[in-house]
């Protein structure tokens, strides 16, 4: 499997993207700061899943672009119950790809800037006590 199949898939199964055997999420909304496994530290430097929130927007505007448009483009479908059905769709679509956009941002980060240097994980070890 090519490392870029390998990456998306841990991010897909919101697997952590160093190991790949650890869990990302402990609960629905709530990701654990470390990898179980490897112990690995999720956000790499503050705001860093700011990304993931972006990758959720535009999948979702994407989406909801792709089967609302066509459906209002069609005369014989009334508008209101497309409305009706499609507006909620803008809140509850990001809450469902909240998990797997966080899981691709983490893939593509560690595909474009992956962990080469053992001094990144090496002093992220070294310094776990001061995050708990
Ligand atoms: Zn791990």
């Amino acid at each position: 499997m090519s490392r870029f199949m390998t990456f998306l898939k841990r991010g897909l199964l919101l697997r952590c993207p160093v190991c790949g055997k650890g869990h990302a999420f402990r609960s629905p909304f709530k990701m654990y700061e470390r990898c179980p496994i490897c112990n690995f530290r999720f956000e790499r430097e503050e705001g860093y899943f700011s990304s993931s929130m972006a990758i959720n927007l535009v999948i979702s505007e994407l989406i909801i672009t792709a089967v609302v448009v066509p459906l209002a483009a069609t005369p014989s479908i009334p508008l209101v119950p497309l409305l009706i059905i499609g507006a909620p769709m803008t809140v509850i679509l990001p809450v469902l790809l909240y998990h797997h956009s966080h899981g691709l941002w983490m893939a593509m980060d560690h595909y474009l800037h992956p962990i080469n240097t053992p001094g990144e994980y090496i002093a992220d070890l070294d310094n776990q006590h001061l995050y708990r």
